[in-house]
């Protein structure tokens, strides 16, 4: 049955398309009609998804989705949606694409899909990323792959002893490291982080994320930026004004870069209540942004605040469960 679905999806002739649509307005009869589905995606990688990757796309999954997105659902930027949905006019099946943390794989192999297909995207980048190449989660997990050792001794920085003796042990030890690191101010982290790689005697980060003139690039292509701060803090650990001096800071930073005015924020790490409060979603709009976009599962529709939108994709590995998820996707309230 897969099978044949992907083979539809490289060549089927109209009526599947047609089909297809009839489905997903029948399993969200009332939700497909007003309400927008914005995908959030991280990594799109040219192999197999390495084990490290959290949140992570292989590109050859990513060109179906891409691909079946554009036949059935009606792909808008986050302007046209925002404009359509102020005047009750959605169409059905609505949906936006957005990225998170501006990585360069974004550039090499997601944007040759988006262009094949003739699609536009949102890309929520870090500030200071694009600046220095690399994110500090990557640097830590480059160091701990670089690791040749059973064990690691970060007593020292309050991380206890960690073992890494093998492949598994080394994935666990970068979701663990990750989940404690993640709760720092940027300033202890990247000091912890510092630490790490000098123990592993990793110095030569590749650059994994998008550099200015791919960015100045993929506006000419009509690709939108949007700011997700300038050092990917977790907004709740941070005090309030450090928040908003971070966010500042890499809006003016990108709408140099890009030669547009910053409109969309993504909170970092993006759950509502835990990674961030409302009192951020007031920030936001303080600082003259349109609209701000969460990580929490959702759908969008005229009565949601602009500034709590929340996003969806589903991760599937087959045609088939993507698209019934999406298509239930609709039925969510916000
Ligand atoms: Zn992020």
């Amino acid at each position: 049955m897969n099978n044949l679905f992907v083979r539809m999806l490289i060549a089927g002739p109209s009526w599947f398309w047609g089909a297809l649509k009839i489905a997903v307005n029948t399993i969200s009869p009332f939700g497909s009609k007003k309400r927008l589905t914005v995908l959030i995606y991280h990594h799109v990688l040219p192999e197999n998804v390495n084990m490290l990757d959290e949140g992570a796309i292989g590109v050859a999954a990513f060109n179906w989705q891409m691909r079946l997105v554009s036949k059935v659902f009606n792909v808008l930027t986050l302007d046209q949606a925002l404009e359509l949905l102020k005047k009750d006019s959605l169409p059905r099946r609505s949906v936006a694409i957005t990225f998170d943390d501006g990585y360069l794989d974004n550039y090499t192999e997601a944007l040759p899909i988006l262009n094949r297909y003739g699609l536009m995207a949102t890309f929520f980048v870090v500030g200071n990323a694009v600046k220095e190449g690399n994110i500090w989660n990557q640097r830590l997990t480059e160091a701990i792959l670089k690791f040749d050792c059973e064990k690691v001794d970060l007593t020292e920085i309050g991380l206890g002893i960690i073992s890494l003796a093998n492949e598994e042990e080394k994935v666990n030890a970068n979701l663990v490291l990750n989940e404690q690191l993640k709760n720092l101010a940027p300033k202890e982290q990247n000091r912890k982080v510092a630490y790490i790689t000098r123990l592993s005697r990793e110095r030569n980060f590749r650059r994994a994320m998008l550099n200015e003139a791919q960015i100045a690039k993929m506006v000419d292509g009509g690709m939108e930026i949007g700011c997700h701060t300038m050092n990917h803090p977790m907004l709740s650990v941070v005090p309030i004004d450090a928040a908003e001096q971070d966010i500042l800071e890499s809006k003016y930073y990108l709408n140099e870069v890009s030669g547009q005015n910053i409109k969309y924020f993504a909170y970092p790490y993006g759950k509502l209540g835990q990674h961030f409060t409302v009192q951020h979603a007031k920030l936001v709009e303080k600082l003259d942004f349109k609209a701000a976009f969460t990580s929490d599962w959702g759908t969008l529709c005229k009565e949601t605040n602009p500034f709590l939108i929340n996003r969806f994709t589903p991760w599937d590995k087959t045609p088939i469960r993507f698209l019934l998820r999406l298509a239930l996707n609709f039925n969510r309230k916000d």
